[in-house]
């Protein structure tokens, strides 16, 4: 990872190369693992310890991660397709703008997103657009 420095761009420091050479810090917003609400994680004076993630938000994550699985044999097709089936019966593919890799992480970004979404309280803030019954109050 090359990290130019501000005073050489003119503005924030720049972060260049692959995103594999990038690294999440275990506690870190992004990180799989870890995080606030962890054992031996702080706390701050005088605020109660919060189940950061209903039971219901993480049983929704953890279905929807389990409905999307590739099943099957990748497919080659003419033209340099390639395609193979989700569990759900959705067909992964490549096109001409994005990897076959690309449409798997982004279909199961979208199944974890709707099932989370779906049982996120109501009141919660959104940066997506959901019906008025969700909106925050
Ligand atoms: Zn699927």
């Amino acid at each position: 990872m090359i990290v130019t420095p501000a005073h050489v761009t003119g503005g924030p420091p720049c972060f260049r190369g692959s995103e594999s050479n990038l690294t999440a810090v275990p506690g870190t917003i992004g990180s799989r693992r870890g995080g606030p609400g962890v054992a031996g994680a702080p706390t701050l004076p005088g605020v109660e310890k919060i189940a950061l993630v209903s039971a219901a938000m993480h049983r929704a994550k953890a279905d929807a991660r389990a409905a999307h699985v590739t099943v099957g044999e990748l497919r080659n097709l003419p033209g340099g397709r390639v395609e193979i089936d989700c569990s759900c019966g959705m067909v992964l593919t490549n096109g001409p703008d994005w990897s076959l890799d690309e449409h798997i992480r982004l279909h199961r970004a979208e199944a974890r997103y709707l099932a989370v979404s779906r049982v996120a309280p109501p009141g919660m803030p959104r940066l997506i657009e959901v019906g008025a019954d969700r909106l925050p109050r």
